[in-house]
């Protein structure tokens, strides 16, 4: 036999070794996969699926789920925001503007707290700049709008802190 002949055998032998072994693969794969399915069917409780739209009355959104921006509000359903703009620089994008005032004492406190919805990537790095705990990410889903002004929120109004 000559040294190509043998080369040939050799890769040919591989190849089948190598078919055989994705086959078994294949095989233990679609077996787990089986395994899993059949699971659910007789243990439907476990599913983890959100069975979306149907469920919308009663879904609700994990713990990290990232919907608006919001103001953290205390027991009296104060907001916590001191008006020093931490968040705002923070922001890569513009998304908020925190207009300020001054009090009878002459203290620096928020007249008005913008918030741009269409321009927010929810990143969270405002909720993490903020030194007062001020921010919370809610958790609000189905947020699209053919109206770009309604998704312009000023946090410091009454009616959209009780929204929280
Ligand atoms: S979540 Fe990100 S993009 Fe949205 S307002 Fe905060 S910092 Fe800006
Ligand atoms: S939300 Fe926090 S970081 Fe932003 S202006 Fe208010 S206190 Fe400052």
């Amino acid at each position: 036999m000559s040294k190509t002949d043998t080369q040939a055998s050799q890769s040919s032998k591989f190849s089948v070794a190598d078919h055989l072994k994705e086959i078994v693969t294949g095989f233990v794969s679609l077996l787990k996969g089986m395994k899993l399915t059949f699971g659910y069917l007789i243990s439907p409780k476990k599913v983890i699926t959100q069975q979306y739209p149907e469920n919308r009355e009663t879904l609700k959104m994990f713990p990290r789920f990232r919907g608006r921006l919001k103001f953290r509000l205390d027991e009296e359903g104060r907001h916590l925001c001191t008006a020093c703009s931490m968040c705002e620089r923070a922001c890569p994008n513009g998304t908020i503007s925190v207009l300020s005032t001054k009090d009878e004492n002459k203290r620096k406190v928020l007249a008005k707290y913008v918030y741009r919805l269409n321009q927010c990537t929810l990143c969270n790095l405002c909720v993490e700049s903020c030194p007062f705990g001020a921010l919370e990410m809610g958790h609000d889903f189905e947020m699209a709008s053919y109206d770009r002004d309604s998704l312009v929120f000023i946090l410091n109004q009454k009616e959209q802190d009780n929204d929280n």
